[in-house]
């Protein structure tokens, strides 16, 4: 059994690697139209997927030899895999525990949230773009936005906490609700995160010009709300600030206008097994290969080392050096 302490995973920048997503599936049930097309992707078929087993061993080098500290599960929709409180419960009893948390759409969250809380997930975020029924079957391309409340509000009374909502505001599309969404998340005791779109989508569709700016969500709250700054960034890409004269939190996540590549501490494993040392990496690890053909944890170690060896400084989008990723988010695990 391995008894030594973990030896942090630091990139040529320095930059100490703690948080770790996984994703679950490249399926999904939604198709964000900033994210998937219509007509959804070419799924990986089931044997190219991770095991419940390899992922729990994945998870259990990450936090024994690396230094791993929080895990976030992802996906596409992580609530589609089968059998994930089960899961959960295994990457919570491992030695070095992680704080487990999840990003998910919330479509069946309401009847799975107690369960994921028992097992041992601390928090979830539920991607939320609209509060109207019309524009979600617009965005989403199905009409389950009374699913969705209902996973937040299951959420909630499971205690898992915080419960964020995650919104990627479109111009033209969503971008008159920056102010209705904040207003609905302080009501109902949720966290509110915007997140600026990225060209990550499926189909190369992403328009700068539809990109809505970390600059111009704070201002549209600051026509209504008073806010404080309560974290200028460290390694969080949220800045968030405090609505004056209450508890409530607002996030920004400026990916492309504000970069947070200078603290990044975060490295990503994709539903089959790839290592990806960063969300725009053009190159993978293959560590499914290494666990399939009966690598040990030392070996599984150093492909992980190695991996970050190789982490750029940064994702250079709006410069000419950028190249997106062949991997559409919802196939890396955003
Ligand atoms: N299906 C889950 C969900 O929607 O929360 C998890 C996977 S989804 C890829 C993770 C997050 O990425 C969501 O909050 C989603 O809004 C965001 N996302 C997807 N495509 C994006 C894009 N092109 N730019 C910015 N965020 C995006
Ligand atoms: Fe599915 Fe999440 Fe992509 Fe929407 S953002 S299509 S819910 S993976």
């Amino acid at each position: 059994m391995y008894v030594a302490a973990p030896v942090p995973l630091v990139d040529r920048f320095g930059r100490i690697h703690t948080d770790l997503r996984v994703s679950l599936t490249d399926r999904c049930n939604l198709r964000c139209a900033y994210c998937m097309p219509a007509e959804g992707l070419n799924w990986l078929a089931r044997p190219e997927v991770l095991t419940d087993d390899e992922v729990v061993r994945l998870v259990r080098v990450a936090t024994e030899r690396l230094g791993i500290t929080t895990v976030r599960l992802t996906g596409g929709e992580p609530l589609l895999r089968r059998g994930l409180p089960a899961l959960v419960a295994r990457l919570f009893a491992l030695p070095a525990s992680p704080v487990l948390s999840m990003t998910t759409n919330g479509i069946g969250l309401a009847r799975t949230a107690v369960a994921l809380r028992e097992a041992g997930l601390s928090r979830v975020n539920v991607s939320l773009d609209t509060l109207r029924t019309d524009r979600f079957a617009e965005i989403t391309r199905r009409d389950r936005l009374p699913d969705v409340l209902a996973g937040l509000r299951a959420a909630r009374d499971a205690g898992l906490s915080p419960v964020k909502i995650n919104a990627v505001p479109v111009r033209g599309v969503n971008d008159d609700e920056i102010v209705g969404l904040t207003a609905f998340a302080v009501e109902h005791g949720y966290r509110m995160r915007f997140i600026e779109s990225m060209p990550l989508d499926a189909h190369g569709a992403w328009d700068r010009d539809r990109m809505v700016s970390a600059a111009e969500i704070l201002d549209r709250l600051g026509e209504h709300y008073e806010l404080v700054p309560v974290r200028r960034r460290d390694n969080a890409p949220a800045e968030e600030w405090r609505i004056a004269g209450t508890d409530a939190v607002v996030g920004v996540i400026a990916s492309v206008t504000r970069p947070f590549c200078g603290g990044c501490d975060r490295v990503r494993l994709t539903a089959d097994g790839q290592l990806r040392n960063c969300l725009f990496a053009t190159e993978e690890s293959d560590l499914r290969a290494l666990l399939r053909g009966g690598a040990d944890d030392e070996a599984l170690e150093g492909a992980w080392r190695n991996c970050l060896a190789g982490k750029g400084p940064g994702h250079a989008i709006g410069s000419t050096e950028f190249r997106r990723p062949k991997r559409p988010m919802s196939a890396i695990g955003g």
